[in-house]
């Protein structure tokens, strides 16, 4: 049961091989046997997905149904659920009962998907490994004593240990496609503004987006169909209509050009995953497309660049918690100024406490035109290479990650070298683009992800070239065996 895809699942729902009811419980007794090892919930709404799975078996039998009804699914814990705790891995939101239900649940509960819980995260998504989490670190289920990735290591761990058929998740530097990559699953990170922001806890605003999370790209696109279009709550989200984004799937890669950047292919790089994506590449040289080289000047300043304006933005969104309103307050404060000081002191983590002192810094005035402004207009450099490279190109390829899944404590005592594993994701959020990552080999027994990065709002042409590797692949399904049984 629980390697089922989402769209076998639909299936097997429609022809009423088993009911919502069945397939949600036997998810429930596998978190319940295994995540003790794996750490990838922090609430498990069993009871409530059993009202869910219960109504969605009575619309099946009614064929009122729609087509993902009755479908579980677990939600990162950075989105809001309605009197489900969202807690976004932090102690500061450890009590926090959200009074309403952020639009991507919304438009999950409207399709009729049941949630099956919410899952660990690093804190207010700042990591790389899912070890700034207040509620401990999530174990990879390929290996228990590697990390995830982060932010949403959970998701990611839950979707590859087969606790979730399918799960959401947020990238705002990487934190969709690392953790994919780190667990052998699919992930796509879509344009900025594709999904709405509304009820999603805010890092940083600019860069953040919403995206699925799952065993192949055909399940991604149905995911997409639930969760993306234009929320008039949101003032960022694009009104572009949506598309189908399962039509493009089985359209020929003939003619297509891929751009392989020399900067994604340079020092750094294990050479295991190079050969793993290269072996990829010939992948796509056999479905007709043709292999470019091609370079952006700006690579290198993408990291340093996003490490000021993510902490700027997350200063400003984070000064919402101050012990007042919701979220952590401290005993017995003194004064005012003393409930800030300790409610914030006793509720963020290290982390997150660095981000805002390094934010607060940048955005001070007599440091903002030397951080700050040098950070976005080299954001638009940035912006303007891939527009450039667009060019030339339909798609650019390249690793996802610099590694494959590293020791849990290996480096969350070091800042930098955890920032450095978003090399190759963090230009995409600042440009805002859409990519996927896809499981496309193993190195050390453990998986090996291919980013792909499209143009503005291609979808359904990213899904398509990952649903055409795995029709002709089955690195995704056989990572998928080897993880926890
Ligand atoms: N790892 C990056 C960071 O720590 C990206 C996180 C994310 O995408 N939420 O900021």
């Amino acid at each position: 049961m629980h390697r089922k895809t989402l769209a076998d699942i639909a299936l097997g729902l429609e022809k009423k091989e088993f009911s919502s009811v069945e397939i949600t419980t036997s998810f429930f007794e596998r978190i319940k046997q295994l995540d003790p090892d794996i750490n990838s919930f922090i609430t498990v709404t069993d009871e409530q997905a059993l009202i869910k799975a219960k109504l969605a078996d009575k619309q099946r039998a009614n064929n009122t149904a729609s087509p993902l009804a009755g479908v579980p699914i677990a939600h990162k814990d950075i989105f809001c659920t309605e009197g489900v705790k969202t807690t976004c891995g932090s102690k500061m939101l450890d009590n926090f009962l959200s009074p309403y239900n952020a639009t991507v649940i919304e438009k999950c509960e409207a399709a009729g998907l049941v949630m099956l819980g919410k899952t660990n995260m690093d804190e207010f998504a700042m990591g790389s490994s899912n070890e700034t989490s207040f509620y401990g670190p999530v174990h990879n289920p390929h290996n228990l004593n590697c990390v995830p990735g982060g932010s949403s290591g959970g998701s990611a761990a839950a979707v590859a240990a087969g606790f979730a058929p399918a799960a959401t998740g947020t990238d705002t530097g990487g934190s969709i496609r690392q953790p994919a990559a780190f667990c052998g699953i699919t992930g796509l990170k879509p344009t900025y503004g594709r999904i709405s922001r509304w009820g999603m806890i805010a890092f940083a605003s600019s860069l953040d987006q919403a995206g699925p999370m799952t065993q192949n790209a055909e399940d991604a696109a149905l995911l997409m169909n639930v969760m993306a279009g234009f929320d008039p709550k949101d003032s960022t989200s694009s009104d572009k209509p949506t598309e189908d984004y399962t039509a493009k799937l089985n359209v020929s890669l003939k003619g297509k050009k891929i751009g392989l950047p020399r900067q994604f292919f340079s020092q750094g790089l294990d050479p295991a995953i190079e050969q793993s994506v290269r072996d990829a590449l010939t992948v796509y040289e056999k479905l007709g497309a043709t292999l470019v080289d091609i370079e952006l000047p700006n690579a290198d300043l993408a990291t340093p660049a996003y490490y000021v304006i993510a902490p700027a933005e997350c200063s400003s969104n984070l000064s919402r918690f101050d012990g007042v309103r919701f979220g952590h307050r401290c005993e017995n404060p003194a004064n005012l100024a003393d409930l800030y000081s300790r409610s914030r002191g006793e509720g963020f983590g290290d982390e997150v406490k660095r981000r805002i002192l390094v934010g607060t810094y940048v955005l001070s005035a007599g440091f903002y035109d030397a951080y700050y402004l040098q950070a976005q207009k080299a954001r638009r450099l940035i912006k303007n290479d891939y527009l450039n490279a667009f060019e030339q190109v339909d798609f650019i390829a390249g690793p996802t990650a610099p590694s494959t899944a590293f020791s849990l404590n290996n480096e969350i005592e070091d800042p930098v070298a955890m920032y450095l594993n978003d090399i190759y994701t963090i230009a995409v959020n600042l440009a805002g683009l859409p990519a996927l990552s896809i499981p496309c080999g193993i190195a050390s027994k453990l998986p090996v992800g291919l980013q792909l990065i499209g143009n503005y709002f291609s979808e359904a042409d990213l899904l398509n070239a990952g649903h055409q590797f795995q029709q002709n692949t089955d690195w995704h399904t056989q990572l998928l065996a080897q993880s926890v049984r």
